[in-house]
């Protein structure tokens, strides 16, 4: 069925939102391991990134409230993520493969054709992009549970490298690291903004403005560093226009009254991340219900499937439209992620992140979406997906009709240090369920002002040293990186090399902090007169590796 083709196209203006200032990160000494990370659609352990280009898409808020403690801890995650990348070498197959010639017939402007994209720190050049690995364990879906518990992971002792740590950082240290681009949206315009904002009776974009505000603030007190490009969805309708014409060009869209909704049969890969087959293993009527929780319409009389999804939205009274070639109305939220994702960061990419609600539909149809659009390309859309667990308060989920929100500037302005909150955050696995209490920020304020202590122990036990900024004459000759064999590595660097070793391994952060808990209580139960230069400089290196990897700043 032809869809109703009205006016012209929209003109393009985008213009990016700005993100926030970036938090300094040291650069440390060597480089640290390519991250691997649980991909959802298999279940499996896998490269985060195929080649020395990581591109991430991170389905961003919908500011019509605050940031709340759910939000900033799947932000944090992505930042962990960020942050393995930046320090990271990454991995030279071991034997050369056919470079993948991605079949692009039609692909909108991809990274390499775009005007040079910004990309987070680049300290050097990398590798040729089109270098890529075969993921070694892609494809064995054993698991039919779609967001299991993290595994158990290897205890510090058996993760941190030990007689090797030197000589790996040492031949590793020559290796570029890898480029980022990081894109998050905004949705700055969607039902529950409109239904806010009406309620309060406040214009949408003066809400929309404010809290994206808001949520700019907190990500950086708790020094989550900014993408390389934040993108609000009306900034973007020219690309959710263009990525929705070539749906309908593939006879993918139809009519449900003036509205335009996506028919799932149109892909044949439909269901490729959650539905049969994959670890979620979700069946059609299981969809069904998810798609009615979260946000869809399955029962909507004149649909042709349950689980198509809404394009684009005509208007309606009191609410705000574009013109398009779909008429006047506004996007759906699904073609909005797919749109941006593929225009930012190329046809293919490496991770799409969301917090594990996201899962179905809003990620499956996305996927589902870029496929119909760029077909017969394969590979299209995300290599792997990420999803972080959720946080409750008060035995339930944090969300906004329970009303059970903790907010991330509320915290702030009663006086919490914003380290702390992120101290709380890294104490949970990315990918478990959680619930925030009192006792896990007292437990993260109590582990700040130890790690803290023992910095300033080591400092104060040799005079003259205190001052050192962070970042600065961190890495003294005795610190253990000099030529291999001089030494047994010290504390620091075995630190330095476990936290490196359990971030690569699915961002463990907790298993990081038991880590650096220890090298903290062994120098607090040394006296002050045995605390050497060495201990001193190392006090430094742990410092810089805890900045620059978990971004507390001591
Ligand atoms: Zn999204």
């Amino acid at each position: 069925m032809e869809v109703r083709v009205a006016g012209s196209g929209l003109r393009d203006n985008l213009t990016n939102m700005e993100s926030w200032r970036r938090a300094d990160v040291p650069v440390l000494p060597g480089s640290g391991p390519a991250p691997r990370i649980h991909d959802t659609a298999t279940g499996a352990l896998v490269p985060a990134a195929a080649g020395p280009v990581a591109t991430l898409y991170a389905c961003g808020i919908t500011p019509y409230d605050a940031t709340h403690i759910g939000h900033a801890a799947t932000y944090t995650a992505w930042d962990l993520l960020v942050r393995a990348w930046l320090d990271a070498a990454p991995e030279t197959p071991e034997t050369p493969e056919t470079p993948e010639t991605l079949e692009t017939p039609e692909t909108p402007e991809s990274p390499e054709t775009r005007e040079t994209p910004e990309t987070l720190e680049t300290p050097e050049t990398p590798e040729s992009p089109e270098t890529r690995e075969t993921p070694e364990t892609r494809g064995t879906a054993e698991t039919r549970k779609c967001s299991p518990s993290p595994e158990t992971t290897q205890s510090p002792e058996t993760a941190a490298p030990q007689a090797s740590s030197q000589e790996s950082l040492s031949a590793r240290s020559a290796r570029s690291r890898f480029t980022v681009i990081y894109v998050p949206n905004v949705t700055d315009v969607d039902d529950p903004l409109l239904e806010r904002a009406r309620r309060d009776g406040e214009d949408w974009r003066e809400l929309a403005r404010r809290e994206t505000q808001r949520y700019r603030e907190d990500m950086e007190a708790l020094r989550v560093l900014p993408p390389t490009h934040l993108i609000g969805a009306v900034e973007a309708l020219p690309i959710i226009e263009r990525l929705s014409a070539r749906m309908a060009d593939r006879g993918a869209l139809y009519n449900v009254d003036e509205d335009v909704y996506f028919a799932r049969w149109a892909d044949p890969g439909f269901g490729a991340l959650s539905g049969p087959g994959s670890a979620c293993g979700f069946d059609l009527e299981e969809m069904a219900e998810l798609a009615a929780q979260r946000g869809g319409d399955p029962g909507r009389p004149g649909k042709k499937d349950p689980l198509d999804a809404l394009v684009w939205r005509a208007e309606r009274p009191g609410e705000p439209a574009w013109d398009s070639r779909f008429g006047r109305g506004r996007p759906g939220w699904h073609v909005e992620c797919a749109a941006i994702a593929t225009d930012y960061l190329g046809v293919t990419f490496d991770v799409q992140a969301g917090g594990s609600d996201l899962v179905f539909p809003h990620h499956e149809m996305s996927a589902s979406h870029a496929r119909v659009a760029f077909a017969p390309a394969e590979g299209v859309f995300a290599r792997v997906y990420a999803h972080a667990g959720m946080v409750s308060y008060h035995g339930e989920k944090m969300s906004k009709s329970l009303g059970n929100l903790v907010f991330v500037s509320s915290l702030l302005a009663d006086g919490v240090d914003p380290m702390a909150v992120r101290m709380a955050l890294l104490a949970h696995h990315y990918r478990s369920d959680w619930e925030w209490t009192d006792a896990v920020l007292g437990d993260a304020q109590a582990r700040l002002a130890r790690w803290r202590a023992a910095l300033g122990r080591a400092e104060a036990a040799i005079p003259g040293t205190a001052s050192a900024a962070p970042g600065a004459d961190s890495i003294e000759p005795d610190a253990g990186f000099g030529a291999p064999g001089t030494g047994p590595p010290s504390a620091a660097d075995l630190v330095l090399a476990g936290v490196r070793a359990r971030l690569r391994d699915d961002l463990d952060a907790p298993g990081a902090l038991t880590i650096v808990d220890r090298w903290a209580d062994s120098l607090l139960a040394e006296p002050p007169t045995r605390i050497t230069p060495r201990d001193v400089s190392g006090a430094r290196l742990v410092r810089d590796t805890v900045d620059a990897l978990l971004g507390i700043r001591l």
